[in-house]
């Protein structure tokens, strides 16, 4: 069985699903369209062409350690982490437009793609720099430990 796991954008424009295969989404992605106040729409999909199921532990933690690796972490919220879990446990491929969620399932051999666009051709690491006196950090680090100012992500020059 082939089939796609939806992010909520792709739900959200309203496009046109993929035709004759099985659409899966997270109960994350519920929960977002909910607070958009799609509803409606949310129950028309689930009652003809969408089914929502939650990612395994295992896969879920798989999807963390491999965010800080590539330093995707601070980018991804809880609900994309699910979102790229539950691809990994069905093996369906990922749709969304996010260059995070992209740029994991990548590094992780999850297929992926955006709906609009073919996807990003390469795998970047994200590093931060502090936003006072410019120097360079893992991802993950948030405060400068030199002049205590909070830093941004940015991709690292390869
Ligand atoms: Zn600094």
């Amino acid at each position: 069985m082939k089939g796609y796991v939806l992010d909520t954008s792709v739900l959200y424009y309203g496009k046109d699903l993929p035709q004759g295969f099985e659409c899966v989404i997270t109960p994350g992605v519920v929960r977002e369209l909910d607070k958009e106040g799609m509803s409606a729409r949310l129950e028309l999909l689930m009652a003809t062409r969408v089914r929502v199921s939650s990612p395994s532990e295992r896969s879920l933690r798989k999807v963390s350690e491999e965010s800080e690796k590539t330093g995707d972490s601070r980018r991804l919220s809880e609900a994309d982490k699910e979102l790229l879990a539950l691809a990994l446990d069905l093996g369906y491929e990922l749709i969304t437009d996010d260059y995070s969620i992209q740029n994991l399932a990548r590094a992780m051999g999850i297929p992926a793609r955006g709906f609009d666009q073919k996807g990003i051709a390469e795998v970047f690491v994200w590093q931060a720099k502090c936003k006072g006196c410019g120097k360079l950090f893992p991802a993950d680090v948030r405060v400068c430990d030199v002049c205590g100012t909070e830093t941004r992500t940015r991709r690292k020059k390869s």
